[in-house]
């Protein structure tokens, strides 16, 4: 089994849509004192509002629909977000749905917690791994990276 490092200081994503904002604000208030012993990592509008409501120090990317949604994912897959707070809107539509299915798909090929709610995010917050090393176990995807394209290709050219 391989393993990811995450580490006792945590890349923690934050992401909120519009109606989940307050929410976000609500919780972060709750855990200001453990948030901010990490490093913080917003998609554009929620990183504003958190650094104006609760003063605290936050990394911004573009916003969610313009963006930000898959610069997280792409931080995600290099492995610089460690865990990630998403409290996503279940009642409405998104222009950028495809967007926000894609990152929350990434969390999981990655095994990172995701949180989309406060309850699960209180769990994750609760852990004793936020006060430690955890060794996230990774799936193999050297089968998936190996996988003969060209022979198969060659064949259905018949080559
Ligand atoms: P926002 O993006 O923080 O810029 O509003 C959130 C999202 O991903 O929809």
């Amino acid at each position: 089994m391989e393993y990811r490092d995450i580490p006792v200081v945590k890349n923690i994503a934050l992401v909120a849509h519009d109606h989940k904002k307050d929410d976000l604000i609500e919780w972060i208030k709750l855990h200001k004192d453990e948030l901010v012993k990490h490093n913080l990592i917003a998609t554009q509008t929620t990183g504003k509002l958190i650094e104006e409501m609760l003063d605290v120090k936050v990394k911004k990317v573009m916003s969610g629909p313009l963006g930000g949604d898959q610069q997280l994912g792409s931080m995600i897959a290099s492995g610089d977000i460690h865990l990630m707070i998403f409290f996503w809107d279940p009642m409405q539509t998104q222009p950028h749905d495809s967007d926000v299915k894609a990152l929350l798909r990434l969390g999981v090929v990655w095994n990172i917690p995701v949180a989309g709610c406060a309850a699960t995010a209180d769990f994750i917050l609760s852990s004793p791994y936020m006060q430690s090393d955890y060794k996230a176990a990774q799936s193999d995807y050297h089968n998936y990276l190996n996988r003969k394209i060209i022979d198969d290709k060659k064949e259905a050219y018949g080559e």
